[in-house]
Parts: C-alpha cells; structure tokens; sequence
C-alpha cells in the first residue's frame, strides 16, 4: 500500500473523480476527510465504502467557496485524525457560454468555486503542512488552462490560474518539506461532460491520439502516484492525464 498511515483531505468526492480519487487513496491505505456540495446519500454510500476498507473516513457538506467553513472543515480533520499530510483540491464545476453572451455570475461563479475554492482549502492546510515539515498538495486543472477552449473563457481562466497557483505554492513551500503539483485531466467520463451531445463527443475523440475519453481511474492513479514515495522528487508540475490531446 502506497499511503499507509496517511490522511487526505479529498475536496469534491461525492461523484466523478474526486470519488474515484477518495476511493483509490483509501485502497493505498489513507484515512479519508472529504466533502461536497450537496449529494448527501452519495457521500453517506462513499463513507460506508471506504470505512469497509479499514481506514477511518469523515464526510462534510462544506462549500469550498466559504472561507470560513473550510477552516472548520480543516479543524473537524484534526479533530477526528490528529492530522493530516494530503490534500487533493479536485472540486470544480462549469459554466459554459461564448463571452458575448456569459454573465456576471456565470464568470463569478466558476472563479468563486474553482479558483478561490482551491485557495481557501489550500490556506486551511498549509500552516499544518508548513509546521510539521511534510505535507503533498495536488490540484485538478484541466487541459483547457493549458490550451484554452471556445466557451470556457471562465473555466479556462480559473484552471490556468489553478497551475500558475500550485506553481508559487510549489517554490513558497518547498523549504518546508511540501510538494504541490497539478494533474489536468483531458475529457473524462464523469457528470460533467455528460450533457455532451454524440456529434461533438465523435470530434473530441478524432482529436486524441488514444482515440477515447479517459475514466475516472485514469486520474486517480496519477494522483495516488504524485502522493507517494515514487515522486517524492517531483513538485511544480504539470501532469497532463488527456490521450495525448495536448501534444
Ligand atoms: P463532477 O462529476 O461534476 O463532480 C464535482 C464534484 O465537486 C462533486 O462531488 C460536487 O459535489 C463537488 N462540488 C462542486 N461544487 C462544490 C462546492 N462549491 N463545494 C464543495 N464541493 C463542490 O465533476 P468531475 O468531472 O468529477 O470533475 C472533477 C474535477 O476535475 C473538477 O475540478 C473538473 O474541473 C476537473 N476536470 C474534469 C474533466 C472531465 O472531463 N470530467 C476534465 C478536466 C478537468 P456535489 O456532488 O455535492 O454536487
């Protein structure tokens, strides 16, 4: 087992694959903290199942734009564990729209969420990570921070700021034991790409040297890497986890 005797905070784990990042870090052995939005009956079954893998789970409805309630969530953590020493920021959402017609809140709400989510989880941990001299962050991005994407100009901003974000932290930190890197997944079968109609999902696959959507295992595996002792050398990067979409 790669992460025995770890403990992760998992932002986002109730579907998709914040759910299959929880649940591979469990199977390597980490005691599991990680919250949601709203689907409560996902995170009670998730809760269950990891807790049938012998490792100890805590599940919080916490809204990763409240600033406040990530603090708590932070101290709920040490609370129950004693500490903790990973921390996956994946929670994310879209809101897609050509510039000429995205709104206010539309732009608002995916910075608040993606951007501004991943800084207050991030500012909740590290003073732990910085004071015990050990701690591995990593962020979910996406392919479109890298190479941008028509409608996406608020995801696309929020994810290229998530990179050069885990960049500043990666040097700021480094000092003290702490490693922070990104994974940007390419299109991954999860909820929020299933409203893509057939049409558009044939191009997207023409375009990716593997010819197909990733799964949410694809992710979480490179995750679980970065995390454990086989990367330790390894901070500041980009992982790119796309089919070879990005080449
Ligand atoms: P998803 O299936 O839509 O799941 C999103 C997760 O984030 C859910 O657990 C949701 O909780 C949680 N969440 C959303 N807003 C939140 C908030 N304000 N506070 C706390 N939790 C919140 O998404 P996904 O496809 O797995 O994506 C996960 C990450 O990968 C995102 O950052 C996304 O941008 C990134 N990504 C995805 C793809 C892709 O193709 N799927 C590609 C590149 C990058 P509830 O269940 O309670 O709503």
């Amino acid at each position: 087992m790669l992460l025995k005797n770890r403990t992760a905070i998992v932002t986002g784990a109730t579907r998709g694959i914040g759910r299959a990042i929880a649940f591979r870090l469990a199977k390597e052995g980490a005691n599991i903290a990680f919250n949601y939005a709203s689907s409560e009956a996902q995170a009670e079954t998730l809760k269950k199942e990891i807790e049938a893998l012998g490792v100890g789970c805590l599940a919080s409805k916490v809204d990763i734009r409240d600033y406040d309630a990530t603090q708590k969530f932070k101290n709920d953590v040490l609370d129950k564990f004693e500490g903790f020493d990973i921390l996956v920021n994946n929670a994310g959402i879209i809101q897609d729209a050509a510039l000429m017609m995205m709104t206010k809140d539309q732009w608002g709400d995916v910075i608040e969420t993606n951007l501004t989510g991943t800084f207050n989880m991030t500012k909740a941990a590290i003073v732990t990570f910085m004071k015990q001299k050990r701690g591995d962050v990593v962020n979910i991005s996406s392919i479109t921070g890298i190479k941008g994407m028509p409608r996406q100009t608020n995801y696309a901003a929020s994810k290229g700021g998530i990179i050069a974000f885990t960049k500043a932290l990666a040097k700021e930190t480094a000092g003290y034991g702490v490693r922070a890197n990104v994974v940007a997944p390419g299109f991954i079968e999860t909820d929020m790409i299933g409203g893509l109609d057939e049409g558009y999902r044939e191009k997207a696959i023409e375009q990716i040297p593997l010819k197909r959507f990733g799964n949410v295992d694809d992710v979480a595996g490179v995750v679980s890497f970065l995390l454990s002792e086989h990367a330790q050398y390894i901070t500041g990067q980009v992982i790119q986890v796309d089919g070879g979409m990005g080449i």
